[in-house]
């Protein structure tokens, strides 16, 4: 999923730091992982009715056991009910993290809300024969909040238990009612997003079901394997979803079924409108596998196809080569309708991306949105972490690696601000947008460092924080990971996490098992602060002085540790010679001082002069300076503002 970032006065701060980091590093292209456990297997028929906005759906669901424990029952994610009414926990999280805003949501008629009924649950003999109604004895659980009146986690008690390594079949049906837009699932108009739109399994652990309640904050947990889905939609409608077509047939009724199958993966979505125009492309390495890319674009959109393929390229060659191979040889590109809301989301082999009619070229608008989507293909779809627990390993790594991409393809591209209801653009050309500011959310977490320990599990941070700490955070730890290390030793590590994770759902252990076998060395150090705890960063370069003694100058920095959280620094002090002293504190104390006696008086000095640790909390505390700065800086910044005033009073004499 992708969150909006970056306030404009961060910005300014860009100009300021320097981008030094060297680029470059290749993983070794692994072979194409093995097959998943493939322990979840959905045969779906579905039918749209576009004019009451229904669903109609049956599942053969085959599930085996792959703990080491019995299980007496099944649960299953019934997402649509958390947008059934206002008193589903999702809708008391999101009016929360709201405020008192929520006249959107009450406005809408009881059509625009969503529903999923199960109206049959029938153990099935041999895959096929029906053999016991579970319908009966399920019900709804909160094992979250004890919301009585949640109804997203359905439990389904079992006749008989399922033992470990055995295989059952249940068959489930259901209707649903497709909303307006929630959390882009849903319609406007004739543009159906139909995403978590079945009745889909938790994940059992050896500790029970790992099946949480929906969240407004949080995203989705579930096994891998294969899909076999039914779409039947009105004839000429164009069908985008999960996998490849596998065959197409026309009913008597004026519908037409598309037949969509896909192997290895833990979800299905799907969208269908009569208003999408199809492009395809290849993607082509001389190392990775080649993909077909299948994009649904707008025909307001079509003049932008070539950016949607070229970010999704950028991302597969980025991603393919840092990490390791999509293994998929297709991938589809949705681009919403206007006003949907479906935009900026990933799920397995399609995502959708998200663009405006008018899309200045050195502005990264598509190609933000869309490397972001494709990258969750890796971290998301790939790599299945448990979302519900440690939303941050996919958004933050996906944030961390989109921020990369963006940078060494789309560079430079600057900083944007839209009128008129967001339909005209303004872009700044004096603001050049930077990764560790703009593509790292800088701004973002330092408004929320503090909010939460990362460890906390997502579902439970703070309303409205949540996103500092997910993908803010971790792509900043990321970073200033990158350049503490070196990207040679930080892509190591992610592409062994990547390798070994690949069809799997992974610990926050495994990830830093694998950075510190990455980088050769033990940085529980860091983890523990970053991960495990909530402390901030903040070093601070409290004092200098330089004074004549004789014939030299004597020189004091005291350099201050003012966050509680630890890393070595630099110190560096510059003279009015020209020469540089730099020091290296390991940043533990609270203070530090240094002094030095030199034929040159000292003119300014810093702590952390290179920003490796841009999780620094206040960066205009690192450095001082002796001489006295002229408004020079200030005044070029007013005259740049001015002008910007002038242009914009004179376009929107144009317009009015
Ligand atoms: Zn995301």
């Amino acid at each position: 999923m992708r969150r909006r970032h970056a306030a404009l006065v961060a910005l300014l701060v860009a100009l300021a730091m320097p981008a030094t980091f060297a680029r470059g590093g290749q993983a070794p292209v692994s072979a194409a992982p093995a097959p998943s456990p493939r322990n979840a297997n959905y045969s779906i028929d579905v039918d749209l009715d576009p004019a009451s906005r229904t669903i109609t759906g049956r599942a053969v669901v085959t599930w085996r056991n792959l703990t080491s424990k019995p299980a007496s029952e099944l649960r299953f994610h019934t997402y649509w009910n958390a947008w059934r009414d206002t008193t589903s926990t999702w809708m008391r999280e999101w009016i929360r993290g709201a405020g008192p805003d929520t006249s959107e949501l009450t406005r809408r008629p009881k059509s625009e809300w969503a529903s999923m009924d199960v109206t049959a649950i029938r153990l099935l003999a041999g895959g096929t024969t029906a053999m016991a109604d579970l319908l009966g004895g399920a019900h709804y659980i909160a094992p979250d909040d004890g919301n009585a009146e949640d109804r997203t986690v359905l439990a389904v008690p079992l006749p008989k238990s399922v033992g470990p390594g055995e295989t059952i079949a249940v068959e489930v049906s259901w209707i649903a009612h497709v909303p307006r837009t929630f959390a882009r699932t849903g319609v406007v108009g004739n543009s159906f997003f139909l995403a978590q739109w079945f009745p889909k399994l938790g994940v059992l652990e050896d500790g029970g079901w790992n099946t949480h309640q929906f969240h407004a904050s949080t995203e989705f947990f579930s096994d891998y394997g294969v899909y076999d889905v039914r779409m039947t939609v009105p004839r000429g409608w164009v069908v985008g979803a999960t996998g490849v077509e596998r065959s197409r047939t026309d009913t008597p009724t004026g519908k037409t079924v598309h037949q969509y199958v896909q192997e290895d993966v833990h979800d299905f979505a799907w969208t269908t409108s009569p208003d999408y125009i199809v492009k395809t492309e290849r993607f082509e390495h001389k190392r990775l596998q080649a993909v077909e890319m299948r994009l649904l674009i707008q025909p307001e959109h079509a003049s932008q196809a070539d950016r949607y393929f070229m970010a999704t390229r950028a991302t597969l060659r980025s991603y393919g080569e840092w990490y390791g191979p999509y293994p998929y040889v297709h991938i589809t590109i949705v681009d919403p309708a206007f006003q949907t809301e479906a935009g900026g989301m990933e799920y397995p082999t399609l995502f959708t991306g998200g663009t405006n009619w008018l899309a200045p070229l050195t502005v990264t608008d598509p190609e933000d949105v869309t490397v972001h989507e494709c990258g969750h293909q890796f971290w998301y779809g790939l790599v299945g972490n448990n979302e519900f627990e440690h939303a941050w390993i996919d958004e933050g790594l996906n944030t961390f690696s989109t921020a990369r991409v963006i940078e060494e393809t789309f560079s430079p591209n600057f900083y944007e601000r839209r009128f008129f209801g967001g339909v005209v653009p303004w872009v700044f050309h004096d603001i050049a947008m930077s990764r560790e500011i703009a593509g790292d959310r800088m701004a973002g977490y330092r408004t929320a460092a503090r909010s939460d320990a990362q460890q906390t599990p997502s579902w439970r941070y703070a309303s409205g924080t949540g996103g500092a700490i997910t993908y803010n955070k971790t792509a900043l730890w990321l970073h200033t990971l990158e350049r503490y290390l070196g990207w040679r030793r930080l892509q190591r590590g992610m592409s062994l996490f990547f390798a070994r994770s690949t069809f799997k759902h992974p610990t926050p252990e495994d990830f830093f098992s694998a950075i510190n076998e990455g980088a050769g060395r033990d940085l529980s150090w860091y983890f523990d602060q970053v991960y495990r705890s909530s402390n901030a960063f903040d070093y601070a370069l409290g004092t200098l002085t330089t004074e004549k003694r004789g014939d030299a100058y004597h020189t004091e920095v005291m350099v201050q540790r003012r966050g509680e959280a630890l890393f070595p620094v630099d110190v560096q002090v510059i003279f009015d010679d020209g020469s540089r002293v730099r020091e290296h504190w390991d940043g533990r104390e609270r203070w530090k001082l240094y002094t030095w006696d030199r034929s040159a008086a000292a003119v300014s000095a810093e702590v952390d002069p290179d920003n490796v640790l841009l999780l620094d909390i206040d960066r205009t505390n690192n450095s001082r300076t002796l001489t006295p700065q002229t408004n020079k800086a200030a005044r070029q910044w007013t005259a740049r503002w001015f002008l910007w005033l002038q242009d914009l009073v004179q376009t929107y004499a144009f317009f009015v």
